[in-house]
């Protein structure tokens, strides 16, 4: 099912974010993840495609793997990175051919050691190139586009960067899931600067629990413009270890949750880092069983 029909029909969605894993050790302990999250019944998961391209055939692979084994919609991530117009063409007909409808269409990031983005020969410069031309060859193909509550790293004009999102929108895209953030003042700022630039798809919260320094560490590498307030890092490092930075991570999600589900949220995305147990935790603590309690 489209993203846009799960949207419609359901008040909030949950959705949970996996990446494909290198090995067969690591697909297997993911489908066990996978397992263990399928009884918070979330309305869909989608699948990262690795910085550079790296991982086309693993996220081909894995999609194919969780629609086959699972009755979990699942939505692919494709980038620009390293391919051009015949090669992505080809990527979308063999999700075509398959029943997969619903693609994360992304500009993606420089591959390591490069250090901006450079258009692939034959290839597309920005995302919003990328969902014009799905639409084009793919009508059918729901289309879900990222948003930065806090600014995307090459912006140089925060004016211009809400007509980009708003070029990425007219060009065909259905929804849009936002980068992570943990201060839910930058995300109804973002949704209200949305509604300005005329921008009238739903826009899905992105959340990302902290659960150990280093990993708080990788996130502030991966994700450059979020903002870490100080209240949260007063209470990271006052943790006297990575089984307490979890506590408090864990915690600070689960207010955000809370409050953004009390503030008419369209839909929230778990980052999950292929682990279960911060999204089991959250689900948790905020008393419920699974995501239809939480929509409710
Ligand atoms: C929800 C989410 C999922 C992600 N999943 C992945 C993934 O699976 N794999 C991966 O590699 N990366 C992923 N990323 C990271 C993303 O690829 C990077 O942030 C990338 O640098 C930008 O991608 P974009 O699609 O937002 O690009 P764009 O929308 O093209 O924007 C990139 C930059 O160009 C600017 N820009 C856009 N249009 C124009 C224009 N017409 N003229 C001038 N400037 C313009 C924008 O303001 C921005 O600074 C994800 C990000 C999010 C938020």
């Amino acid at each position: 099912m489209h993203i846009a029909k799960i949207l419609d029909s359901q008040k909030i969605s949950f959705s949970f974010e996996f990446f494909p894993p290198k090995d067969l050790g690591g697909a297997e302990r993911l489908f066990r993840t996978i397992r263990d999250l399928i009884p918070l019944k979330p309305s869909y998961v989608s699948v990262t495609y690795g910085a550079g391209g790296s991982t086309r055939e693993l996220t081909h692979d894995l999609v194919l793997r969780i629609r086959e084994e699972t009755s979990l919609t699942v939505v692919s991530h494709l980038t620009c990175v390293g391919s051009n117009q015949a090669e992505i063409l080809e990527i979308l007909r063999r999700y075509h051919d398959r029943g997969i409808r619903n693609i994360m269409a992304l500009r993606g990031d420089p591959p390591a050691g490069q250090a901006c983005f450079e258009t692939c020969p034959g290839g597309f410069a920005h995302a919003s190139e990328l969902v014009a031309f799905i639409k084009h060859n793919f009508p059918d193909f729901g289309i879900g586009v990222a948003g930065y509550p806090e600014g995307h790293p090459e912006t140089p004009n925060r004016l211009k960067e809400m007509d980009f999102l708003k070029e990425k929108v007219d060009a065909g895209a259905d929804y849009i899931c936002t980068q992570l953030f943990f201060d839910n003042r930058d995300f109804y700022d973002f949704r209200e600067r949305c509604i300005l630039a005329h921008i009238h798809v739903p826009v899905i919260a992105g959340i990302m629990p902290i659960t150990s320094l280093k990993g708080m560490k990788r996130m502030a590498e991966l994700a450059a413009c979020t903002r870490f307030p100080a209240r949260l890092l007063k209470a990271v490092y006052r943790a006297q270890d990575d089984r307490h930075v979890e506590n408090v991570g864990i915690h600070w999600a689960t207010e955000q949750v809370r409050d953004l589900i009390d503030n008419d949220i369209q839909g929230i995305h778990f980052y999950t880092l292929n682990q279960s147990s911060a999204t089991l935790k959250i689900y948790d603590a905020l008393g419920v069983t699974d995501s239809l309690q939480l929509s409710r």
